[in-house]
């Protein structure tokens, strides 16, 4: 087990699988994407492998893999197999985009991925199109689709930008009236898409109110906002809504995450400057470092960011390359 310098017991993976996408949403990256790194500049599977199975042995209990888009690496199907079979590891989920999900739903399912989170900001195909720069919403709704019938639970994730989607904030709720969906509404945070990220966002807290007084839902109680998603039911529905509030919320005390990106990146914090290169441990002589790095991690890993009371702007992430 391990315990950080906060007291946390540290036992969830974010693993970024790839820094490649198959789409450029506005607030993800820029129009012309990022650079891509060269191959070599990316974990093999052997090495991401290596880095799971290490770091399941330390105690970590759940692994995310995100990207960039995960779907679209060549060979991800045998990797997610390979990792689901991790003695140890509870849990094995997925981030996508969904583009991939008709083709594909079924084999992560028996590849021995638990859950799916799929991102999708607009249901309308036109401000769809204008968020990713050009993705096709009925691509991702078939996703979702395939994705239920291949029997995943589903989890909807939308970033709600102001002025961009935040009118359909009350029919994204809509969507848990008759499907038992688990739809959460993310804070928009600092990211590639510059500096006018702080008048595009919108605190999970008036989401939440937006929803309410649609539906009329009672009992929110707002002194929970905290929690990375506190979840919600509008009385009768089938599903549930969720608020994630990293910039607003203080879910740094309860978080228990750590996250290493496509190039073996390591942090212990989406905001934190500082990152340790495992590329170096993975292509040395003494793969015994790699304990010894990820125990360093956790035990560096900051008590919060500093989001907040930054000049506004001023933090710029690039999340296609950390992983969201
Ligand atoms: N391509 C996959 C996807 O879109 O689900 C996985 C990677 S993506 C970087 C992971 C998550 O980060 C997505 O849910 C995305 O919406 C979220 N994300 C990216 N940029 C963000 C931002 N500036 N603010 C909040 N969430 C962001
Ligand atoms: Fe790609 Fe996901 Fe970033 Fe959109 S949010 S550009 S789908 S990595």
């Amino acid at each position: 087990m391990m315990i950080d310098a906060y007291g946390r017991k540290i036992n969830y993976l974010r693993l970024s699988v790839t820094d490649r996408c198959n789409l450029r949403c506005r607030y993800c990256m820029p129009a012309d994407g990022v650079p891509w790194l060269p191959h070599g500049g990316i974990l093999s599977y052997e090495e991401l492998f290596l880095v799971a199975r290490t770091a399941v042995s330390l105690g970590i209990e759940k692994i995310r893999v995100t990207g960039g888009e995960p779907l679209v690496r060549k060979g991800i199907l045998g990797f997610l197999s390979r990792i689901a079979r991790i003695p140890g590891l509870r849990q094995l989920v997925l981030t996508t985009n969904g583009l991939l999900l008709e083709e594909m739903a079924e084999s992560l399912r028996n590849a021995g991925v638990q859950r799916l989170n799929i991102s999708i900001d607009s249901l309308v195909p036109e401000n769809f199109r204008r968020i990713t720069r050009g993705g096709e919403v009925s691509r991702v709704l078939s996703g979702i689709a395939a994705a239920e019938a291949a029997g995943f639970p589903i989890k909807l994730n939308m970033v709600v930008m102001r002025g961009v989607n935040d009118h359909e904030v009350v029919d994204f709720a809509a969507l848990t009236l008759d499907k038992p969906y688990a739809v959460r509404f993310i804070e928009f945070m600092p990211s590639a898409a510059g500096p006018d990220w702080r008048s595009l966002g919108i605190p999970g807290r008036e989401i939440l109110e937006r929803i309410s007084t649609r539906f009329g839902f009672a009992g929110i109680d707002r002194g929970e906002l905290a929690g990375p998603a506190n979840d919600y039911r509008i009385p009768g529905a089938a599903g549930t809504i969720g608020v994630i509030t990293p910039v607003t919320g203080h879910f740094c005390d309860v978080c228990n995450r750590i996250r290493v990106t496509a190039s073996g990146m390591a942090r212990g914090c989406l905001f934190s400057e500082s990152e340790t290169d495992l590329k170096p441990i993975l292509r040395g002589n003494d793969p015994s470092e790699l304990e010894k790095v990820i125990l360093r991690i956790v035990g560096t890993k900051p008590g919060k960011h500093r989001l907040r009371e930054e000049p506004s702007g001023s933090p710029t992430l690039d999340m296609s390359r950390v992983g969201g």
